[in-house]
């Protein structure tokens, strides 16, 4: 079986969006074992459109199409599939009830163009939309399976879900089920992940392994198959505990963590509450906590303090300390950290301070940035980095860092 996908909107080609829609159901595809040969993405012309989709028609079984089921000149899928498929179109009853109450209780008056959202093949399936007003259809023609979703995200997902992704199990009778989970590692590099776990990436069969570098971290997916999910979920879970072996004490989560909602959890079971005094982060990185759910729990808050004079006033560094040392240095984080702690009454406290450039500041390059961390009573480390690339790069490597090094001290405690 081959599967294409195809996104009709002209603002995918002029890059004003882009195709979330076909990453999407690609994903879903992979996940109930559908391959998906083709993605194109094509502009609000009718010959274009019709062109594509009699390539389509030629050369693949499932056909996806998002976007241009609206009401405007511009959206033409219906009537440059009509080119290909050629049943009639009609009115569907229920998505023109449900346009006309639209327009009742808005006060609008309806006009012909909107009758047009309601149109259907013929001999097709109609997915009622809950979420808008043009349906999705699944229309077979010549072995063919052409279905049709709306561009918006949300409705195209939840056709998806409610209506074609139970289509094509039950159709292609789909036994095998494909499981994946995304591990998720900190603190160590993907070329080093990828040598330590060599062995198994060069044998990889079932389960596949697959590594993904991110900004600061790096995730590792594992998917297998099997012929029920449990089988698969098995496969993986045998998997997971060889690396895990291997890379464990970098590991920090799966699939729906991040490294932020697990320092989160973790300050949470130990009781501890965080508080932060920030210089070159400038407040995100007690942003990236107060955003997740459950912050309240574990966060006193932080100090921003920018120039010299303000780590002196806010954060009460010592004048003669800046003097000295400069507010770049290990001796500035340290008691940057030491006072953040006290004053926001913290059990674990994190300081930043730095240059994210682009000039160099008091002698030191961009990119140089020392965090300080206090555990409880214990004595203060300081670290010094040297982070590479621009200046938002450079501070929100410093935030990411800053997190890594709270889950290494404290996920052991
Ligand atoms: P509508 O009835 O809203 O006009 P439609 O089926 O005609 O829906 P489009 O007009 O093509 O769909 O797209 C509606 C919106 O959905 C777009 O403005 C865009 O924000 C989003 N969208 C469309 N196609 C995609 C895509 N391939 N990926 C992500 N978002 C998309
Ligand atoms: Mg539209």
């Amino acid at each position: 079986m081959k599967a294409e996908i195809i996104a009709v909107g002209t603002e995918l080609l002029l890059g004003q969006i882009s195709n979330t829609n076909g990453q999407w159901i690609s994903q879903e595809f992979a996940s109930i074992g559908i391959p998906v040969f083709q993605h194109s993405v094509v502009g609000d012309n009718m010959k274009r459109v019709e062109d594509v989709f009699h390539t389509a028609h030629s050369r693949s079984d499932v056909i996806v199409v998002t976007g241009g089921l609206g009401p405007t000149e511009d959206d033409l899928t219906r009537e440059a599939a009509h080119g290909v498929i050629g049943q009639k179109l009609i009115e569907d009853q229920d998505a023109m009830k449900k346009i006309a109450q639209f327009y009742e209780k808005n006060k609008q008056t309806m006009t012909a163009n909107n009758r047009k959202q309601a149109l259907v093949f013929e001999k097709g399936r109609v997915l009622p939309n809950e979420e808008g007003m043009a349906p999705g259809q699944i229309v077979e023609h010549e072995g063919r399976v052409w279905i049709f979703l709306p561009g918006v995200p949300s409705e195209m997902k939840s056709l998806m879900k409610s209506g074609v992704v139970p289509y094509l199990q039950r159709t292609y009778n789909l036994q095998s089920d494909i499981v994946s989970e995304m591990m998720y590692f900190i603190g160590i590099g993907e070329s080093t992940l990828e040598n330590k776990l060599s062995a198994l990436i060069l044998n990889q069969t079932n389960p596949t392994l697959a590594p993904l570098a991110s900004e600061g971290e790096v995730g590792l997916r594992i998917t297998a198959t099997g012929e029920t999910g449990a089988e698969a979920r098995q496969k993986i879970s045998k998997m997971k505990e060889t690396i895990l072996q291997i890379v464990g004490s970098y590991y920090y989560g799966s699939d729906d963590v991040s490294i932020e909602s697990t320092v989160r959890d973790l300050l949470k079971e130990r009781g501890y509450r965080l508080g932060a005094a920030e210089s070159l982060t400038g407040g995100q990185f007690i942003e990236q906590l107060i955003t997740l759910p459950g912050a309240s729990a574990v966060t006193q808050g932080s100090l921003v303090a920018y120039t010299p004079l303000m780590k002196e006033k806010v954060i009460g560094v010592p004048p003669s300390l800046i003097e000295q040392y400069g507010t770049i240095s290990y001796e500035c984080a340290e008691n940057m950290v030491l006072n953040a702690q006290r004053i926001l009454d913290a059990d674990v406290a994190v300081s930043f301070t730095g240059v994210a450039g682009p000039d160099s500041s008091e002698g030191h390059e961009p990119g140089t940035v020392f965090i300080g961390l206090q555990i409880e009573d214990k004595r203060p480390y300081v670290y010094h980095f040297q982070f590479q690339g621009g200046r938002d790069k450079i501070r929100s490597r410093a935030v990411k860092k800053g997190y890594e090094l709270i889950f290494h001290h404290i996920k052991d405690l």
